[in-house]
């Protein structure tokens, strides 16, 4: 029984530490190794875990950082071979951007490191849709799902632009469910996070500007290019 591969989040967890450690401090009984061990078992992506003891110990995690000593051309050691396509590609990425590296890992580490935020993030599925990659990392954009499924925040927002319009109209291409759906569609519709992934943190709160009122077509259009694309700029596609 096999535990899954690294995940680009973890990659990016350990290579973090990596650049911080001297190749002599990468073993198993280093603290910081055992603490990005403990962290990565926390960590809301993978629920299934075949070899549960295993599952990235100090062990598998120094192993790791030994695979980037072979990856790393100014290493003159040898390292261990055994990497995979994504640590090498994960590492090209950030060779020449440690500072984007580490603010990346700073806000994978502050959502894991919030367990009852960690927990209720397991529960979010990842996109089926596998040509996405999300530059911010697919802990924060769980994040993001999990803010604009925030029922409560999403029923005033409803409520109030029904109010407003007596409709609820997608804000990118203005399609409405009840005109097309009749009673079926009545009051459906889905909420986008507004707030870029590179901007939201645990520590702000939702509310009702932050979000845009969207069909599931456009929702899942704005999520493909979730770094990116904006509700203002997907309406400016759509005008064309
Ligand atoms: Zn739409
Ligand atoms: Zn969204």
């Amino acid at each position: 029984m096999r535990n899954p591969k690294w995940h680009r989040d973890e990659i990016i967890l350990a290579l973090d530490l990596y650049s911080r450690l001297d190749p002599g401090n990468i073993h198993s009984s280093n603290p910081d190794i055992q603490e990005l061990s403990f962290l990565l078992n926390r960590l809301p992506i993978h629920d299934v875990r075949p070899d549960e003891a295993k599952f990235r110990n100090p062990n598998g995690v120094s192993l790791k950082l030994s695979n980037f000593l072979a990856i790393d051309d100014t290493y003159h050691g040898k390292g261990m071979q055994s990497y995979s396509q994504l640590d090498e590609k994960v590492f090209k990425e950030f060779e020449s951007d440690t500072e984007r590296l580490h603010k990346l890992a700073k806000r994978i580490r502050s959502v894991s490191e919030d367990l009852n935020l960690a927990n209720q993030l397991y529960l979010i599925e990842e996109d089926t849709d596998d040509s996405i990659e999300v530059n911010e990392g697919a802990v924060i954009y769980k994040l993001h799902k999990f803010r604009e499924r925030d029922t409560k925040i999403i029923k005033k927002k409803k409520e109030r632009e029904f109010m407003r319009l007596g409709k609820l109209p997608c804000e990118a291409c203005l399609f409405d469910f009840f005109q097309k759906y009749g009673e079926l569609g009545y009051k459906y519709i889905e909420c986008h996070h507004r707030t870029p992934l590179s901007e939201i943190s645990i520590s702000t709160k939702t509310t009702l500007t932050d979000l845009a009122l969207v069909c599931s077509n456009c929702h899942r259009m704005l999520h493909r290019r979730v770094d990116e694309l904006s509700v203002e700029r997907l309406k400016v596609l759509l005008a064309v």
